[in-house]
Parts: C-alpha cells; structure tokens; sequence
C-alpha cells in the first residue's frame, strides 16, 4: 500500500462538499454515501467494519439488557416525570455522571455502545486493513490544536485521523447557516495545512481520502410522545418503549398490545414504522432492537429524549432518520482514481471501496 492519509469527519455532510472542495482542490472524486439507519455507534462499524446491527448486536447507544421474563420494573418513575428530570439533574451536578433514561428504566435500557474511533484496541478490532494505521484522535476541544501539531510533526505512512468538532457544531449551530460554515471552513484550513504536509512527507502520489458517517438536519420540531397516555403504564407483561432522538423503540409483550400500538403509532404524521423489508435490508431484523421501530420525520426531535447527560440546550440539527433524507448523506472523496466513477453509495460498502483503492 502506497503512503496513505484517511481523514474522517463526524457529520460532514455532502451537502457541504462545495465548502471542502474549494479549499482541497487535490479529490478527484466525491461520492454521495447513504447512511444505514441509526447513530454514530452503529455507522462506524458499517463504513469501517461493514457491520450491520444484527451482526453486531446492537443497535443505538442504549439496548434492552435482558428478556422481559427476568425483568422486574415494580413502581417506576414516568418518563416524562418532573421527578425523574430533577434526579438525574441532581445525580449529574453531584459529579455522579448519569444519563438521562428515566430511573425506573435505567437497569433494563443500558449502553451498549463501541465507538470504534476511540481508541486504538477497538480501531485494531475493525477491519484488519486498519491494523497497519496510527490512529490519531484526540477530545474534541483540541482537535484544531492536533491539527496544527501533525502539520508540523513526521506523521506515520498510513495515517488515520478523526474529527469530531463538526458534529458538535451541527448540533448547537442551525446546520449549513453561516456560523456553521465558519466552523467548517476553519477545520477545513487546517486540515489542507494536514494533507499538504502529508503529500510533502511522502509524495503528491499518495493516498488521500476524506470521508463521514452522516450528514445533519436542520431541527424544527419537538415532539412529546406519552404512551402512558393511551396504553398505562409501561410493565412487563404489556409494553416497554425508548426514546431516543430521532428512533423510539417499543417492545411488546402480547399480539393485542403490540397490534394496538402498531395502529396507534402508525396514525402518527411526525414519522413512520420502518416496515419488516426495511429492517432486513438495514440490518437491524433483531426482536432485541424492538418489536416496533419508528423513526421521526427530518426535522422532527424528541422531547424529553433519553440520550446524553445533564439538561443540555435544545440542539438546532440532528443525525438519525431515514437515509432517505438528502441532508442526512454523507461524503467520500480521495485523489484515488482506480475505480469506475460512481455517484452514490452505502455506508456498508465503503469498506470495499477503501479496498479497491488502497490494496
Ligand atoms: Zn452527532
């Protein structure tokens, strides 16, 4: 393998390329990639791994931990409880770091999740291609720093480099509003300073490739879902449900119950069941994902939702619907030109991808 840089950015969505390939003028081509369904966790082992959820076993951060015959939930907290809201605010302002699924749920709802870009044993445990590359990654409040300091430093021959700064962005700042092109623009300045510097240790004729998981929606639209309402309270041998940003998941414990939440969820207009054909062709078939999965429309987020810790602010864009959405897709590009030019993929198979052009 000749000298290779691969540079991936958290959330860089191809609705952005224009911002990138005016600074990086040396991609020869930029392909519009198609997110499977889910977040982060599970998008890194399909685009670097080309692991779906049923092979993983998992599926978002938080997963159902046992089978509902050894589960006792007794009197728990309501989701949307002010009760549950205050205690986990309390657990976290007392540095006890906890997240914020309601209390009553927290032993049956537990994360799961590997995010295989943050250390070098889960990297190594990717793709074998990957074995051979130093990882460089650091928090994201100096990942401009490190940028600066590789293009300053001898940087390893296969050199793999994660950024997160813009998925933060995306979330705090309106996606693709000015402020939110600055941050861009900036990350991508530094990191031209990178890739010049690479082709400088080693020659214009290595490998450069730069690529996302996912792109970012902008948020309109909060959406406060009580199932308590209609189907009392959540227990074991009725229903459990998890609300994640953009996903909830219901599990079922009897046809009646799971035909009557079937209906009642699929009367919603802020979002859809994903449908049997769907889950197959996604990866995440598994009952242990919930026997019901609805995702929201773009735009649409969760309020109150399970995800993170603390009272955050209310995030302006977000990653997790239907692939189907443009501003969701995310961005392959490289100075490789080995292969048929193409204009579209899926995360799954950008592994082989990086083969073809790599080996
Ligand atoms: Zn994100």
């Amino acid at each position: 393998m000749k000298p290779t840089l691969v540079i991936f950015i958290d959330a860089l969505s191809y609705e952005s390329r224009k911002i990138v390939l005016d600074q990086i003028k040396i991609f020869k081509e930029d392909i519009r990639l198609i997110p499977e369904i889910g977040y982060s966790s599970n998008q890194h082992w399909s685009i670097f791994a080309a692991k779906l959820p049923d092979e993983l076993d998992y599926f978002t951060d938080y997963n159902l931990v046992c089978d509902a015959s050894e589960i006792t939930i007794g009197a728990y907290l309501k989701h949307n409880n002010i009760l549950n809201t205050v205690l986990n605010y309390i657990s976290n302002k007392i540095g006890k770091r906890t997240s914020n699924v309601p209390i009553g749920l927290k032993k049956i709802f537990v994360n799961k999740s590997i995010y295989p870009l943050l250390d070098k044993n889960n990297f190594f445990s990717l793709d074998s291609i990957w074995r051979s590359f130093e990882l460089y990654r650091i928090n994201r409040p100096e990942e401009m720093e490190m940028l600066g300091e590789l293009c300053r430093q001898k940087m390893s021959e296969k050199s793999f480099i994660v950024i997160n700064t813009l998925d933060h962005a995306g979330h705090m700042k309106i996606p693709f509003s000015n402020d939110y092109n600055d941050v861009l623009t900036r990350i991508m300045a530094k990191i031209k300073g990178v890739v010049d510097a690479f082709l400088l240790q080693y020659g214009e004729s290595s490998n450069v490739i730069m690529l996302s998981d996912h792109g970012m929606t902008p948020v309109n639209s909060y959406i406060d879902l009580v199932l308590e309402k209609e189907f009392g309270p959540q227990c074991t041998d009725s229903y459990l449900y998890f609300l994640d940003a953009t996903l909830c998941r219901i599990w079922t414990f009897s046809d009646q119950i799971k035909k009557q939440l079937y209906e009642y969820m699929n009367k919603k207009e802020y979002g859809r069941i994903i449908s049997d054909e769907e889950r197959r062709y996604y990866g995440i078939k598994k009952r242990l994902f919930g026997d019901i999965i609805f995702v929201l429309n773009p735009g649409c987020i969760f309020k109150p939702n399970y995800f993170g810790y603390g009272l955050k602010r209310e995030v302006k864009g977000m990653h997790g619907y239907m692939p189907t959405e443009k501003t969701q897709h995310g961005l392959f590009m490289s100075n490789v030109t080995k292969e048929k030019k193409h204009e579209s993929e899926r995360n799954i198979n950008v592994m082989s991808m990086i083969r073809n052009r790599l080996l």
